[in-house]
C-alpha cells in the first residue's frame, strides 16, 4: 500500500495534520500579535492564543490516547484473531463506544470460534465417515470378487457330472481362496444303518488322496443339519459326545467343518485345515465356503443322481442305454483320429439252469459276482455295462481284438475260478465271449454289437466257456 493511500485511508492522520496546522497557525498568530501597539490588547490576544494552543494540544493527546491507540489495538487484535495467530477475546476493556465495539467483535469472534469448532467436529465426523465408506467399499469390492468367483465356480460345477471333477473344483477353490494347505472332503453314505464317510483328501505337501471310512453319529449329523454357519473345530473338541468325530478331525488337521446339505440331508462335509497365515477364518471367508458348500452339495447330488440314472442298481455296471451312447462317442473319436475300438459281448453259460436249480436269489448273487469280476479285469478307460439279463458288454478303446482277447480270456478264467458254494455244493460258473473290432470288422456301432454277438454265438455253439474273435 502506497504511503499516500495509507495516509488517505487513515482519517486520524487528517485530524492530527489539521491539529498541527492549527497549532502552527496559532503560533504564527501569536508572533503577529507581538506587533500589536496596545500592550493590554496584545497580552489578551496572546493569552487567548496560548489557551487555544493548549486546548489543541490537549485534544491531540486525547484523540491519540483515547481513540487512535485503542482503535489500532482493536484492528491489530481483530486481524490477528482472524488470521488465527491469536486466541481468546480482544483485550480492550472500556465503557465507551469503543468498548461496545470491542464487545461486539468479541461476540463475533466467539461465534466464529464456535462455528470453527463445529466445523472441525464435522470434519472429524466426515473423515470417520469417509473411512467407513472406504472400508465398506473395500468389503463390497471383496464381496463382488467373491460372488464373481462363486459364479464361475457354480458354472464350472454345473458343467460336470463327474464326482471326481466336482471334488477337485471344491478343493482347489477353497484352498486358494482361504489360503489353506490341507483340505478333506468327506462324502457320507449309509451302510448297515451307520452313516459312513468316504474321504477325499488334498494337501499341497504330498499326494494325499485316499478312501477312508469313518462312523458319524446321528447327533453329529443333526448338528451339521441345523448349522447355518461353518462349524469350528474349537466348538467340538471338548464335547465328549463328539469324541470320535473330533479324533477324525484332528487326524485330518481340520479347523473348520462346512456341511454339504441338500434338502436338509447332509451328504458330506468340507473339512478345512488351518490358514497358512495362522489367523482365524473371518466372516467373509466363512460365508464364501458356506456358499461354495451349497453349490458343491447340489453338484454332487446331481452327479449322484446322474450316476444312479446310468447305472444298473444290482450289478453297479452301466446300463445298456449309456453303453450305446458311449459306443457312439467312441466311434466318433476313432473316426476323427483314425483310431480303433474293440468290444466284447459276454453271456453266462446255462444261467437258466442255475436259476431253475438254485432259485433266482442265488442267480442274482452269481450275476453280481460276475459283474465284480468284470470290473476288476478291465482298465478304467474301458466301459463295462449290463447289456441285458445276464449279458454284459465291454468297450475297449484303442485296442485291437487280439489285445482284447487277452483281457477277456483273463476274465473268463477269473470267473471260472471264483468258488460258489450253493447248498453245500461247489458250483462252477462259466461265461462265453465274443469279440469284434471296428473299423476292421465293421464300421457302425450297431454292426460292431452284432459282430460281437455273432462271435459270442459261435463260442456257445463250440461248447461254451470260451472266447471267439469276429
Ligand atoms: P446259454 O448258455 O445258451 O446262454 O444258456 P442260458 O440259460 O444262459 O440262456 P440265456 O442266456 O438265454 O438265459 C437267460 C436267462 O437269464 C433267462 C433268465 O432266467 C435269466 N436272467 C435274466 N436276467 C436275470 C436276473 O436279473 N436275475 C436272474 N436271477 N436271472 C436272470
Ligand atoms: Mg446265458
Ligand atoms: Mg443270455
Amino acid at each position: 500500500m502506497s504511503y499516500w493511500t495509507h495516509f488517505r485511508r487513515s482519517k486520524f492522520k487528517f485530524i492530527f495534520l489539521g491539529s498541527l496546522i492549527m497549532t502552527c497557525g496559532l503560533i504564527v498568530s501569536a508572533f503577529l500579535t507581538l506587533r500589536f501597539p496596545d500592550a493590554s490588547m496584545r497580552y489578551a490576544v496572546l493569552g487567548l492564543i496560548g489557551l487555544l494552543i493548549a486546548l489543541n494540544v490537549f485534544f491531540f493527546i486525547y484523540i491519540l490516547i483515547q481513540l487512535y491507540r485503542p482503535i489500532q489495538t482493536l484492528i491489530k487484535e481483530t486481524e490477528e484473531t482472524l488470521q488465527g495467530l491469536r486466541q481468546g477475546e480482544i483485550s480492550l476493556v472500556r465503557d465507551d463506544e469503543l468498548g461496545l465495539l470491542a464487545n461486539s467483535f468479541n461476540q463475533i469472534i466467539l461465534d466464529a470460534q464456535m462455528k470453527r469448532m463445529e466445523l472441525e467436529t464435522s470434519n472429524i465426523e466426515l473423515a470417520s465417515h469417509a473411512e467407513i465408506i472406504e472400508k465398506t467399499y473395500r468389503e463390497l469390492d471383496k464381496k463382488v470378487y467373491d460372488l464373481f468367483t462363486l459364479f464361475n465356480i457354480g458354472k464350472e460345477l454345473n458343467s460336470t457330472l463327474s464326482m471326481e471333477s466336482i471334488l477337485k473344483i471344491a478343493c482347489f477353490t477353497s484352498m486358494g481362496q482361504l489360503g489353506i494347505t490341507i483340505m478333506t472332503i468327506m462324502l457320507l453314505e449309509t451302510r448297515a444303518g451307520n452313516t459312513m464317510g468316504i474321504v477325499y483328501e488334498k494337501g499341497i505337501r504330498g499326494k494325499q488322496e485316499r478312501m477312508q471310512s469313518v462312523v458319524c453319529s446321528e447327533e453329529f449329523i443333526n448338528l451339521l443339519r441345523m448349522a447355518e454357519q461353518p462349524v469350528l473345530f474349537s466348538e467340538l473338541e471338548n464335547k465328549p459326545e463328539f469324541e470320535k468325530e473330533a479324533a477324525f478331525f484332528i487326524e485330518h488337521k481340520s479347523a473348520m467343518i462346512i456341511p454339504l446339505t441338500v434338502k436338509k440331508n447332509v451328504v458330506g462335509m468340507l473339512l478345512m485345515g488351518k490358514k497358512l497365515s495362522g489367523e482365524d477364518f473371518n466372516q467373509g471367508e466363512k460365508d464364501f465356503v458356506n456358499t461354495l458348500g451349497s453349490l458343491a452339495a447340489i453338484a454332487l447330488e446331481n452327479a449322484r443322481l446322474y450316476e444312479l440314472a446310468i447305472t444298473d442298481a444290482m450289478t453297479k455296471l452301466y446300463l445298456k442305454r449309456y453303453f450305446q451312447l458311449r459306443l457312439d462317442d467312441e466311434f466318433k473319436r476313432a473316426e476323427r483320429y483314425r483310431g480303433k475300438v474293440s468290444m466284447a459281448m459276454i453271456d453266462i453259460d446255462h444261467f437258466k439252469r442255475i436259476n431253475d436249480t438254485f432259485g433266482h436269489t442265488k442267480g442274482d448273487e452269481i450275476l453280481i459276482s460276475v459283474a465284480t469280476s468284470i470290473k476288476e479285469n478291465f482298465r478304467d478307460v474301458d466301459i463295462a455295462a449290463r447289456y441285458g439279463g445276464e449279458e454284459f458288454s465291454v468297450i475297449m478303446p484303442e485296442v485291437t481284438k487280439e489285445e482284447a482277447l487277452i483281457a477277456v480270456e483273463r476274465l473268463r478264467k477269473t470267473v471260472e475260478n471264483v468258488p460258489h458254494e450253493i447248498n453245500g455244493k461247489n458250483v462252477v460258473i462259466t461265461i462265453s465271449i465274443g469279440v469284434a473290432e471296428a473299423p476292421r470288422d465293421i464300421n457302425t456301432p450297431l454292426g460292431l454289437i452284432e459282430a460281437a454277438d455273432a462271435a459270442l454265438y459261435r463260442s456257445k455253439e463250440n461248447g461254451r466257456n470260451r472266447s471267439t474273435l469276429a
